[in-house]
C-alpha cells in the first residue's frame, strides 16, 4: 500500500510556472533585458574565513593522523558548543544535548514530523507562508487549519480560541517579512502552553532581524522551553544554501504525554540519520564565531541596501507593503487591484522584471506579491527605476 497523502500534494505549481512564463517571454524578446527580483536564494559569495573552514577540514581528511570516520549522529561537540555560545549572546542558556546538527533545516522541519502521530494531529498554518508546512502535514494526513495574514493583523495572526496540537509560525516570515513582536511571540507561547499544543518555530531570517522589539529566538520568551522547537539556519545567515547547515534546538523541558520530545527526536536521528559532514560542521563553527558572523552579515548588509531601493519607489507610489525591515523579503499589494499573477505578467511584459506572485504562498496571498532583495545593488536600482516609471 502506498501513502496516499502524497496525492494531495499540489506540484510545484509556482516556481515551475514562473520559469515557464519567463522563458516564454525571453524566446518571444530575446533582446528585453530581464531582471529578476524573484530569487529566494542567496547571491553574495561565502566569506573567504568561512570557506577556508570548510576547505581546511577536508585537508585534514587526507592525512592519516587528522583522518576521521564516522562523526556523532547528533554533531560534533565543537559544532553543538559554537551553538550554545551563539546563544548566550542573546542571554539563552542552552544545554549541549539540546543542540543538533544538521544539513540545513528543510530536512530537520521535514524530518521532525516522525515524533508525532500522523493523521491525528490539528495543525495550525497560518497563509501565506512558506510551503514546505503545508506540504510535510498533508503527507502525514494531518488536519490543517489556515490562519489568514492580512493587512488588519498586519500579516501575523493572533492564537486562536480553540485548541491545535502544532503550530507552524515562521518569524522574520517567508514571504511577507513580517516578524513577531514579543508580546506576539508570548501571546502565542501562552496558547501552546495553555493547549498542550507544539510550536515548530522556523528561524531562517533571525540575522535579518533589526528592530529591537523582535526576539532572534522563541527561548527568548523563558515559557518556550515547555512547548517550542526551533530550526536555525545557516542558508541565508552565512550563504550557506549550497553548503547546507543547520541546527535544531528541543528543550529538555518539553515535555507530552509523559515523553520528552528531546529523547524522541534523539532516537529519530541516531536511527535515520548518520551525522552531517565532518566539513560542513566546521564551516557552521566558523560562520557562528564573532569573526565569521561580522564577515557574513556584511552580505546580509549588502541585501538591505536594495531594500531602501524598493521600499522607496512603493511609498512614492502609495504602494502597501510589508516586510524589508527584518527580512530579505518586500511584500506588496498589487496596485490597481491586479491579481497575482495578473501583476506578474504586467511586469514582465512591460519592464521585464520577474517578481514571485503571492498566492503562490497560499490562497491569502491572492492579490499580493513578493519582491527580493537577494539581486545585486545595480541590478535592484535598475529594476525599480523600471517600475517607478510604469506605475
Ligand atoms: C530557505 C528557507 C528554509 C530552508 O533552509 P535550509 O537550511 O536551506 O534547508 C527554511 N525555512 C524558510 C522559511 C526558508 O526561507
Amino acid at each position: 500500500m502506498i501513502n496516499k497523502n502524497y496525492a494531495k500534494l499540489e506540484e510545484n505549481y509556482l516556481f515551475t510556472e514562473i520559469a515557464r512564463r519567463t522563458s516564454e517571454f525571453i524566446k518571444a524578446n530575446p533582446e528585453k533585458p530581464i531582471i529578476k527580483l524573484g530569487i529566494g536564494d542567496v547571491t553574495r559569495p561565502l566569506a573567504p574565513m568561512i570557506a577556508d573552514a570548510v576547505i581546511n577540514a577536508m585537508e585534514e581528511l587526507k592525512h592519516a593522523e587528522t583522518f576521521r570516520g564516522y562523526g556523532p549522529e547528533l554533531g560534533y561537540k565543537f559544532a553543538r558548543e559554537a551553538v550554545q555560545r551563539y546563544y548566550k549572546n542573546y542571554n539563552i542558556d542552552l544545554d549541549l544535548d539540546e543542540i543538533t546538527i544538521g544539513d540545513g533545516i528543510g530536512e530537520d522541519i521535514a524530518n521532525i514530523t516522525d515524533i508525532f502521530e500522523k493523521g491525528t494531529c490539528t495543525v495550525l498554518l497560518p497563509d501565506p507562508v512558506y510551503p514546505l508546512y503545508k506540504a510535510t502535514s498533508l503527507m502525514d494526513g494531518q488536519k490543517i487549519i489556515y490562519l489568514e495574514c492580512n493587512e488588519a493583523n498586519n500579516f501575523l495572526p493572533a492564537p486562536p480560541d480553540f485548541p491545535s496540537d502544532l503550530i507552524y509560525l515562521c518569524s522574520p516570515n517567508n514571504p511577507t517579512g513580517a516578524a513577531l513582536s514579543r508580546a506576539q511571540m508570548q501571546a502565542w507561547v501562552d496558547y501552546a502552553n495553555k493547549h498542550n499544543a507544539v510550536i515548530l518555530y522556523d528561524n531562517a531570517y533571525e540575522r535579518f532581524i533589526t528592530d529591537a522589539d523582535c526576539p532572534h529566538s522563541i527561548f527568548s520568551i523563558p515559557e518556550a522551553r515547555t512547548c517550542a522547537i526551533e530550526f536555525n539556519s545557516l542558508s541565508k545567515t552565512a550563504g550557506f544554501t549550497c553548503v547546507r547547515s543547520g541546527y535544531t534546538v528541543v528543550p529538555k523541558d518539553l515535555v507530552r504525554d509523559g515523553v520528552s520530545l528531546l529523547r524522541l527526536w534523539q532516537q529519530r536521528q541516531t536511527t535515520k540519520y548518520n551525522g552531517a559532514p565532518y566539513m560542513t560542521q566546521r564551516g557552521l563553527e566558523a560562520a557562528l564565531s564573532p569573526e565569521g558572523l561580522a564577515e557574513a552579515d556584511k552580505n546580509i548588509q549588502y541585501y538591505k541596501r536594495n531594500v531602501k531601493l524598493i521600499t522607496d519607489v512603493l511609498e512614492a507610489k502609495g504602494i502597501f507593503y510589508t516586510g524589508g525591515h527584518n527580512s530579505p523579503y518586500i511584500w506588496l499589494k498589487c496596485p490597481n487591484g491586479m491579481t497575482s499573477w495578473e501583476f506578474f505578467d504586467y511586469l514582465l511584459n512591460n519592464v521585464y522584471v520577474v517578481g514571485t506572485p503571492g498566492v503562490g504562498f497560499g490562497e491569502y496571498g491572492e492579490g499580493y506579491f513578493r519582491l527580493t532583495t537577494f539581486n545585486t545593488y545595480e541590478n535592484t536600482a535598475e529594476a525599480m527605476r523600471r517600475i517607478n516609471e510604469l506605475l
